[in-house]
């Protein structure tokens, strides 16, 4: 998962996610091919994700905040 939380393409073999993608979808780090599956699933997940997110959008109430790491715990 990338910061953004959108879903990505990611190897199976070396799990990067740094796919040449004009090359004939093939890893570029170790060269092993994306599968129909591997191109399916992130399809899959890619959909999902939009369709979430438009209806969080549709909802009016955003993505669910994260936690809440401002407050401090230290003792007094
Ligand atoms: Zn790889």
């Amino acid at each position: 998962m990338n910061p953004s939380g959108a879903p990505e393409l990611a190897c199976d073999q070396c799990g990067c996610r740094w796919f040449d993608r004009t090359g004939g979808n093939a890893c570029y780090e170790c060269g092993a091919e994306v599968t129909a599956e591997n191109l399916a699933e992130i399809e899959q997940a890619l959909t999902q994700f939009a369709a979430a997110r438009q209806a969080a959008k549709n909802s009016g109430s955003g993505f669910p905040a994260p936690p809440d790491h401002h407050f401090h715990l230290e003792p007094s």
